[in-house]
């Protein structure tokens, strides 16, 4: 990219408006720039109608409008899940999915390049971490999806990345997708995945944000949950809980508690038991997810079979429970999956 210029998706309105101020050109052409963008997805400067040759020679001339140096997509074969590896300015990668319903789409984005956290089942963990993403690089995941005619209207942040460690660029982000002028995006749509950082949960109650959060418990035992998601070390699921019961007391927005099944590691009826324990207390919904497998995660998946058995024993302690079909799971496009373009 040009060094003088700047990407329009690192810009919110506000920022926008300034830097066309700066160019010497009225402030209502940052509206007509916005509406082009994200109302009806044009991309090429000179085909944005209502806007001077002249203003729109000096917009070329200082706003990138591009989205990725390259991306390679894949469609599963259910034609449900389409993945998209998208390779970034400086060569690192992120991943995100289009998750196809009938009404409507959802597409799971990243938050980082890798991931520091090191699950031991997930593979961006494998990866291990390269960078955070910036706004512009979450935001611009969104307008890729529009750009292949895929329009959507939920967001999770369960891709690549802890969200929760890259809070800032997060909030910017979902600030812009969910504007008016913008994608419009409802905040009701969206979700904030974690593996449970303390301070990212003091982060939104410092800064007023409230969202829908999903937790991933991976159990809810501390010493069976450390040797899978180190990150009970420095944030043991006990304090974590407590910080968060608070937040959800001030808010009351959906939370849901997802878990990873991992057979003969979490799957007995005393692991169960535990979780069924911490969604009352936090009175959440339970989401099973099996685990999905690959050479280089050393866990199993449990039976289609235990998965149901374990969906009616947490129905029957009357928790609201789903199971977490897999999309793309032949495309690696699935939860923990992602980060397969570093491995390649
Ligand atoms: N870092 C955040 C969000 C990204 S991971 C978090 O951990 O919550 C999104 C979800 O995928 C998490 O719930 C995680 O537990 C789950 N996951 C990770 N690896 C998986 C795997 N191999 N199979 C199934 N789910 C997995
Ligand atoms: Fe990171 Fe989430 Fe994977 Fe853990 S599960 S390594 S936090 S992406």
């Amino acid at each position: 990219m040009n060094k003088q210029k700047k990407s329009i998706f690192e810009m919110d309105i506000d920022e926008l408006k300034e830097y066309c101020v700066g160019l010497g050109l009225p402030k209502y052409i940052a509206d007509q720039v916005l509406d082009w963008v994200y109302k009806k997805h044009q991309l090429s400067i000179d085909k944005m109608k209502n806007i001077s040759k002249k203003n729109q020679a000096v917009l070329a001339e200082h706003i990138d409008f591009n989205i990725f140096k390259n991306v390679q997509s894949v469609t599963s074969e259910e034609e449900n899940a389409i993945k998209s590896s998208c390779v970034l300015e400086d060569g690192n990668f992120l991943e995100c999915v289009v998750l196809k319903e009938k009404n409507y789409n959802t597409l799971c984005i990243s938050s980082q390049c890798g991931c520091p956290v090191d699950c031991k089942f997930c593979l961006t963990g494998v990866v291990g971490f390269k960078r955070q993403l910036t706004a512009s690089e979450i935001v611009k995941q969104v307008v890729y999806a529009f750009s292949i005619n895929q329009p959507i209207t939920n967001i999770v942040f369960m891709g690549m990345g802890e969200p929760l460690l890259n809070a800032d660029q997060v909030f910017k982000a979902i600030d812009m997708l969910t504007h008016p002028k913008l994608y419009n995006i409802s905040k009701r749509n969206i979700t904030v995945s974690t593996s449970g950082f303390i301070k990212g949960i003091e982060y939104l109650k410092k800064h007023d944000r409230v969202v829908n959060l999903a937790f991933s418990v991976g159990s809810a035992d501390p010493i069976k949950r450390e040797r899978i998601m180190p990150v009970e070390k420095r944030n043991p699921i006990v304090d974590f809980v407590k910080v968060l019961k608070e937040y959800q007391s001030q808010h009351n927005r959906k939370l849901t508690l997802e878990y990873t099944l991992l057979e003969g590691v979490n799957d007995t009826d005393y692991d169960i038991k535990s979780l069924i324990n911490l969604a009352k207390y936090l009175n959440a919904k339970i989401n099973l997810i099996n685990l999905n497998p690959h050479k280089k995660i050393p866990y199993k998946p449990v039976s289609i079979d235990k998965i149901h058995a374990i969906q009616s024993v947490i129905k029957k302690q009357k928790c609201a429970v789903t199971i977490r079909y897999k999309k793309g799971q032949d495309i690696t496009a699935a939860c923990g999956q992602l980060g397969e373009s570093y491995l390649n």
